[in-house]
């Protein structure tokens, strides 16, 4: 964000900005009435405008001494895909991969394509359930299973097992079954980074921090124009689909989030821009291209609209009381 000199920059950006970098500096916390951000290493910056951009977080593997364990993985990080690509390179002997959400299914395909054995095991009922809803998880399920995947669905991890060494060698699942693996990977979803915001009375928590659609933070209902929120961490309402509140974790709506965030935060009110972002994302995997426009779960119906689910490559629509919602393809992109 290029702005004054009051302004808490809190992520990153290619192009030079005449901002002020305090890397490597945590917020802790948020003094809205003094309208300053206290640092962890004790300072507090004053600010005229406040932009919330801190994101997500990986949810680790819930047993801290079990996550602990030498081969147990997750992905959010650079960092995390170094150390991950790196295990994976030793080789192992079996991974197991602890969720089947996009991030969790991506693992998996390149671990078929690494010819590594694999394990998933996802609570629902099928792969990308959450995203894409039970009809095309099933056909998630087929394709992984046609690519050699061990997948286990219905079923929870209860506890991974390491050897003397501090190694993870098993996983124990629900159904009392055990499975011999040496790289795990927990891919269990993200937890919204708002712990630093808590008692400064914005709508915070778990779903992450209430804005309008023009970024503007949320206060019992009222927004201010002093404190804005974008990206990951932010959730506000969607006029096309009947006003509720939505968080989108994909790059387009941080990026152009944060662009109707930063023109809201410097123009006058009759300028207010919203921001309305149709959401939609990618993934390959499988050899396969999937694209996603709209909100699935939104809708309670699907109807396959071309091309052909035997030969994985289709589209289909997704409807709400007679409205398409959202749309997915599979390898038919245009
Ligand atoms: C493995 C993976 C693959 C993905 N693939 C895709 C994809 O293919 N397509 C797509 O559209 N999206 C993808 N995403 C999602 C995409 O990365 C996110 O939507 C995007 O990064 C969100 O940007 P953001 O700036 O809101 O949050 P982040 O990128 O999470 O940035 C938040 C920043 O705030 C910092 N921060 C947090 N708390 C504090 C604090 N208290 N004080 C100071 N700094 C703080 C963090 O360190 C971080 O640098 C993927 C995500 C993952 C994890």
């Amino acid at each position: 964000m290029a702005s004054s000199e009051n302004a808490v920059v809190a992520t990153g950006r290619l192009r030079e900005v005449n901002a002020q970098w305090r890397l490597g500096v945590t917020a802790t916390g948020l003094d809205r009435a003094a309208k300053q951000v206290r640092l962890a290493d004790g300072e507090q910056i004053p600010y005229d405008r406040l932009l919330i951009a801190t994101g997500t977080r990986a949810r680790q593997w819930p047993n801290p001494d079990e996550a602990a364990l030498d081969g147990v993985y997750s992905l959010r990080s650079r960092d995390d895909a170094a150390q991950l690509q790196k295990a994976l390179a030793a080789p192992p002997s079996r991974v197991m991969v602890i969720g089947a959400g996009f991030i969790g299914s991506e693992v998996t395909s390149v671990c078929r394509e690494l010819d590594l054995p694999v394990t998933v095991v996802e609570r629902g009922s099928a792969p990308l359930v959450g995203a894409l809803g039970g009809v095309v998880g099933e056909i998630a399920a087929e394709i992984q299973r046609n690519h050699g995947v061990d997948l286990r669905c219905g079923l929870g991890v209860s506890s991974l097992e390491g050897d003397a060494g501090g190694h993870v060698r098993r996983a124990h699942l629900s159904d009392g079954t055990t499975i011999d693996a040496d790289v795990v990977v927990a891919s269990l979803g993200s937890i919204r980074n708002v712990e630093w915001l808590e008692g400064a009375g914005l709508a915070s928590g778990f779903w992450g921090v209430g804005c309008d659609a023009g970024g503007r933070a949320d206060i019992n209902g009222v927004v201010t124009d002093s404190i804005y929120v974008a990206g990951d961490v932010a959730r506000s309402p969607h006029v096309l689909y009947e006003y509720q509140f939505l968080a989108m974790e994909h790059w387009d709506n941080a990026v152009l989030g944060a662009e109707a965030a930063a023109h809201n935060m410097v123009n006058l009110e009759p300028h207010y821009r919203p921001h309305l972002l149709l959401p939609g994302f990618w993934s390959d995997q499988f050899g396969l291209n999937i694209k996603s426009v709209g909100v699935p779960p939104f809708g309670d119906e699907i109807v396959f609209t071309q091309g052909s689910v035997k030969e994985r490559r289709f589209a289909a629509a997704y409807g709400r009381r007679g409205r398409i919602v959202a749309a997915v393809t599979f390898d038919h992109g245009k």
